[in-house]
């Protein structure tokens, strides 16, 4: 079978600037956590992005609604024309930016990388367009972003998560749902009355299955949990790992690519591309933004990175003490992706779009068909936790392609 003639592969474990996919709450962590970080650090600078939003963290839609909540404490101590710094251009960042901006403040977006978007980017595969970084618009039918979508005529695709396409390499698999089920269940009863890891939580359930059903747990473990988290078990917390919210509320992904959105809310805002921030220092007359390529001085700032990023940045004052307490208890999970375009489809059709493959070896458990919504043959695979980090880490892009390449084959044979 001939291999994908066209491919992208996602860094983000190594990105600088991202440190990894999306947030999760470690031992102990709760979404008062995300709260407090959300709270402003003090009358001049507010932290923004999906990692500081107390229910739908992880999201790109939450991480938006995050960045609008940040202008909204700024806007209400707000005098006409103030400055303010937005650090990063992330969909955060830009969401800040926009409100700030349309209320009449004088804004400048600053941000590391050569393009706006952050964990969202979308990337030509030989005249198409997929997205590398977030994808779905989840929780659709509350999603502020579908409003945004539907304003910019962009068409939507639904992805059904509650009905994956199950295959293995070690033959059919059977019970998935049942088996999370019953660990979901596991999970409340063992943390009703304290946070546990997911380490411990898995180890107790695993010890009370038989062979068979342990091969199930494994599998639906790695297809939904990890997949869902992407963090050390041994450092997750249950509670927030099994408690928080997730894909499969009517998610929809957007063929011509979530960057369109960041776009539309760039629009008009001055954003300086190329211009890494290295430290953020707060006095009484304002905040001084700073990095090798100079400084900027505004009356306020939002700080919009990644909460993985935010310890690198020197802050003078440091964090108060209740957001540092609440940052430690906030990880940052590992998902990289593959895109593969080719000539044919092969590979099985799943009614849902979206496939889960198991092998006894790190692999690319979630798969995403976006043949139907491009109109040619691509496959989105996504490896998360360990398996993303063996599978991505240094590796050439050459090496990545060809073993997903492998994977696909396996899986079509699989059937
Ligand atoms: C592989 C993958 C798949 C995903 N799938 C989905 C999905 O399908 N649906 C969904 O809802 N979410 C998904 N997510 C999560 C989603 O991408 C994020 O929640 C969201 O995009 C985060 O937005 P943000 O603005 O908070 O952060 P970011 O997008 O990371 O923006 C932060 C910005 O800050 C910039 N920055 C960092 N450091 C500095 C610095 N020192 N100086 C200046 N600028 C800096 C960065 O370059 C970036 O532009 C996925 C994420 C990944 C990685």
């Amino acid at each position: 079978m001939e291999g994908p003639v066209a491919w992208a592969v996602s860094r983000w474990g190594t990105d600088p600037y991202a440190r990894g996919a999306w947030t999760g709450l470690l031992l102990g962590g709760t979404t008062a956590d995300r709260a407090k970080l959300a709270a402003p650090v003090d009358e001049r600078v507010v932290l923004a992005g999906e990692g500081v939003h107390p229910t739908s963290p992880a999201m790109v839609h939450g991480a938006y609604e995050s960045g609008r909540t940040a202008a909204a404490h700024l806007m209400s101590t707000a005098r006409p024309g103030q400055s303010v710094a937005v650090v990063g251009a992330g969909i955060a960042g830009l969401a800040a930016a926009r409100l700030l901006y349309e209320h009449g403040q004088r804004v400048r977006v600053v941000e590391a990388r050569d393009r706006i978007g952050g964990r969202i980017r979308s990337v030509d595969l030989g005249g198409v367009t997929a997205d590398l970084g977030a994808a779905w618009l989840q929780q659709y039918p509350r999603n502020p972003l579908a409003r945004v979508a539907r304003a910019l005529r962009l068409s939507t695709v639904a992805t059904d998560f509650a009905a994956p396409l199950p295959l293995s390499s070690d033959g059919p698999v059977s019970g998935v749902d049942e088996a999370l089920t019953a660990l979901r269940q596991h999970a409340a009863a063992r943390t009703a009355d304290a946070d546990t890891t997911v380490a411990e939580v898995l180890a107790a359930h695993r010890a009370r299955l038989d062979p068979a059903r342990v091969r199930v747990l494994d599998y639906a473990v790695a297809a939904a949990i990890t997949l869902e988290s992407g963090l050390d078990f041994t450092t997750a917390s249950a509670r927030g790992t099994f408690g928080e919210p997730g894909v499969g509320e009517g998610d929809r992904w957007v063929p011509a690519g979530l960057s369109r959105l960041c776009d539309a809310l760039a629009d008009g805002l001055d954003v300086a591309l190329n211009h890494p921030v290295t430290g953020v220092t707060s006095d009484p007359g304002g905040v001084t933004v700073h990095g090798a390529w100079g400084r900027l001085r505004t009356d306020r700032a939002v700080l919009a990175v990644p909460l993985a990023v935010l310890p690198t940045l020197a802050l003078d004052p440091p964090l108060p003490d209740g957001h540092a307490f609440a940052l430690a208890r906030i990880g940052t999970g590992q998902a990289e992706k593959v895109l593969l375009r080719y000539r044919e489809r092969f590979w099985p059709a799943s009614p849902g779009g979206y496939l889960w493959w198991g092998e006894d070896r790190p692999t690319w458990n979630e798969w995403a068909d976006l043949t139907d919504g491009l109109g040619v043959p691509v496959l989105a695979l996504i490896a998360a936790g360990d398996a993303a980090r063996v599978l991505h880490g240094h590796r050439p892009d050459a090496d990545v392609v060809a073993d997903a390449h492998a994977a696909v084959l396996r899986l079509s044979r699989a059937t």
